[in-house]
């Protein structure tokens, strides 16, 4: 790489523009700590890259309480509770009554505008469209950051601590050394076959649908376009399945006693979703810290992703401006046990929700009948007939208190 035009020595460099990287850069700046945010991707192109939909009650406290914007409160919809639909039923998982709180709907597109026009709208320095990112010394005081910028300007950042924000394909975790690090990975037999259709609203809130065929969700995005999805083979192409085969399957595996019906239209976005579940720890190691899905993914069965993103700037702007003050890296350290406990509760509720709904062919090792296949439908029967059954996933599902 050719040398920098420019040196520059922010006290923080973010690595990755998405949630984690803006809400970071957003909340430092409320604590009077100054950052540069570099993204490889134009900020049009993540606009429209569809992802996560579903905001815990404490994620939209974030962005409305630290002045991200409110817009969620106007254009999201509040959702109090789910539809478990199993054997051809529905059951409603009522978050309100259960734990007094709820959800909301409001597209990861929207969290993403609000957060980048926020940080313009407060002078913050974020860049996108950079190219090359690479960061080294983040075993001494000066890591460095270097890059090309999007007019092909060689940039060189010279902060005190690197924050990797930079996503499940993170160049940034990768730099911890091995032996200094752990990783725990998870691999599901399965996927998820996710569509945009021009169709209106088929309910309020979103139904999660087991069936002998596999589990399909409906969820919601506007009056007039749904985001919804289907459990396919991973590895699955995007167009395996004709439109026609998508809507027969949708209505197979919605079936049921209350003639529930999906009306049908043009399908405008079609994607697989591959499924698995991961954690890196620590997330902290010598002057670089992780954040989102560079740390950990999880499945998007419960709907946790975008969440644990921004609960863990939400801690981590606290750890920094302790660090700052302190000049202790046990400030630093502490970022990662408080980030893993959630990060291993969301885990276990997205490997729970995810087995507890999708169905696997083939049956298990000494199993006669289709013993899986009965016992989550008795595992299914638990949960929506109990009280602390259905408290359990409400209290899961809305997320635990953010710090
Ligand atoms: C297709 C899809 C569907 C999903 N659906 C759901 C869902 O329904 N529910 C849910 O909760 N979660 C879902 N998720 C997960 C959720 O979107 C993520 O958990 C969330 O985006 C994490 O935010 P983040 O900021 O950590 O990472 P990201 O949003 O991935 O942001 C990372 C940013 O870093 C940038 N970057 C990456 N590498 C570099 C580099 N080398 N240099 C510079 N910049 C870089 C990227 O361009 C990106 O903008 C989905 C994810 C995908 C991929």
């Amino acid at each position: 790489m050719p040398a920098a035009e420019t040196v520059e020595s922010p006290t923080i460099a973010i690595v990755g523009g998405g949630p984690a990287g803006l809400m970071l850069s957003h909340l430092l700046a409320r604590r009077g700590v100054d950052s540069i945010v570099l993204d490889h991707r134009s900020r049009t192109e993540i606009e429209h890259t569809h992802r996560a939909g579903i905001l815990e009650a404490d994620s939209v406290r974030l962005l409305v309480d630290t002045g991200v914007s409110d817009r969620v409160l106007r254009d999201g919809d509040e959702h109090e509770g789910i539809d478990l639909r199993f054997s051809g039923r529905s059951h409603r998982i009522h978050f309100k009554e259960l734990v007094w709180e709820s959800v909301w709907l409001y597209p990861q597109t929207d969290v993403f505008i609000d957060l980048a026009d926020a940080r313009a709208r407060d002078g913050g320095d974020v860049r996108f469209g950079v190219t090359d990112a690479s960061v080294e010394g983040i075993e001494t005081d000066s890591p460095i950051v270097r890059f090309t910028d999007a007019d092909g300007t060689p940039g060189e950042l010279r902060p005190r601590l690197v924050v990797g924000a930079d996503g499940s394909r993170s160049i940034c975790r990768r730099l911890v050394p091995e032996e200094h690090r752990s990783a725990y990975f998870h691999e599901y037999p399965f996927a998820w076959f996710g569509i945009l259709a021009q169709i209106p609203r088929v309910a309020p809130e979103l139904i999660y649908c087991r069936s002998e065929r596999g589990f399909a969700l409906i969820s919601q995005r506007t009056e007039t376009i749904q985001r919804m999805y289907l459990q396919c083979e991973p590895g699955m192409a995007p167009d395996a399945w004709s439109d026609e085969q998508i809507w027969e399957e949708f209505a197979a595996r919605l079936a049921g006693e209350d003639d529930l019906t999906l009306p049908t239209g043009p399908i405008i976005d079609r994607a697989v979703l591959g499924f698995r579940s991961f954690v890196q720890e620590p997330m902290h190691y010598g002057r670089l810290v992780l954040a989102g899905d560079a740390a950990h993914t999880v499945p998007p069965t419960g709907a946790k992703g975008l969440n644990l993103a921004l609960a863990d700037v939400s801690v981590l702007a606290g750890c920094i401006e302790d660090w700052l003050g302190s000049g202790s890296d046990d400030a630093l350290a502490a970022y990662t046990g408080t980030a893993l406990q959630r990060v291993w509760r969301a885990q276990n509720f997205s490997y729970w929700m995810t087995q507890l709904l999708h169905t696997t062919s083939g049956r298990s090792d000494g199993a006669v009948g289709d013993f899986a296949a009965m016992r989550q439908l008795g595992e299914l029967d638990t949960v929506v007939s109990s009280r602390a059954g259905r408290t359990y996933l409400a209290e899961c599902y809305t997320g635990w208190p953010q710090r």
